[in-house]
Order: C-alpha cells, then structure tokens, then sequence
C-alpha cells in the first residue's frame, strides 16, 4: 500500500519491524527480502509514485518529477554528471514503469 504524505494524517502512526529509506534498486530489493522474510516493511521515498499512465514523453514535464535537480545533478567539483532519480522504484523507475504497480511492489 502507498501512502502519499501529502494526504496522511498528521496523528496517523505506521508500526514496522524495518524501515527502508530511499525506493530505488537497492531500498525495494532489500524491502522485498525483509517482507518475504515476514518482518512487516516501511519505506520512505520523498519522490512521488509515477504510474505507467503519468508518462507524458515530454522531458520538460518528466525529468524535474523523475530525477534530482531536474536530471542536473553534479558532482561538488562539477566534473561529473550525475543522473540520480527519485520517486518510488528510484533510479530505475522510469525505465520500468510497467512494472511500478502497488501491486508488483
Ligand atoms: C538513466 C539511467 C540508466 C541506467 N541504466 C542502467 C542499466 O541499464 N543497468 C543497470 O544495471 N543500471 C543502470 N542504471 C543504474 C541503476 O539505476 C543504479 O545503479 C541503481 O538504481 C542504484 O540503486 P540505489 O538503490 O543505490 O539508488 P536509486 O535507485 O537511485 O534509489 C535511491 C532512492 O532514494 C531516494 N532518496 C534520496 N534521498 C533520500 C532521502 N533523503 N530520504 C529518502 N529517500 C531518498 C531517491 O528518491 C531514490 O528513489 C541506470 C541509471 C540511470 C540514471
């Protein structure tokens, strides 16, 4: 189930054995590992869940909601770029989005 921040209760309180901080490869894989392993799982994405059917194909409108500073992220020195995605599934997301269901999470 995905709760979305905006919408939650400011008293509302969710109890977990484990809480997960960041959705993306990493964060769901371990996430999923500890829930088939029957610890009840929370995990923490600031990003918003994009479905499928939000996709426009328009990089104005999707790369500030799927990537850090709008796909502009750099390293401190600016010698690297650094494409680091955000919202639920992370930085894979937006290559996977036929998969980012709430019920395939
Ligand atoms: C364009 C692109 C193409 C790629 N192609 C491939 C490929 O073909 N094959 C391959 O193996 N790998 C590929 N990668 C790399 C792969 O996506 C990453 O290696 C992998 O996603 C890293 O996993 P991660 O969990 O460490 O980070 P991420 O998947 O980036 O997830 C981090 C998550 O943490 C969240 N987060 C950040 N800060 C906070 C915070 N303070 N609190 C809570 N949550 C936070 C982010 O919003 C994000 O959702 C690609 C990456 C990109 C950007």
């Amino acid at each position: 189930m995905i709760h979305d921040a905006r919408t939650f209760a400011a008293d509302s309180r969710l109890r977990c054995d484990v809480c997960v901080v960041g959705s993306g490869a990493g964060g769901m894989a371990a996430a999923r590992v500890l829930a088939e392993a029957g610890l009840a799982v929370v995990v923490l994405e600031p990003g918003a869940f994009l479905p499928a059917t939000a996709m426009t194909q328009r990089e104005e409108l999707m790369l500030p909601q799927l990537y850090w500073e709008a796909g502009g992220r750099t390293s401190v020195d600016r010698a690297t770029h650094l494409h680091q995605g955000k919202g639920v599934g992370g930085s894979p997301s937006d290559k996977q989005q036929p998969r980012s269901s709430p019920r395939n999470l």
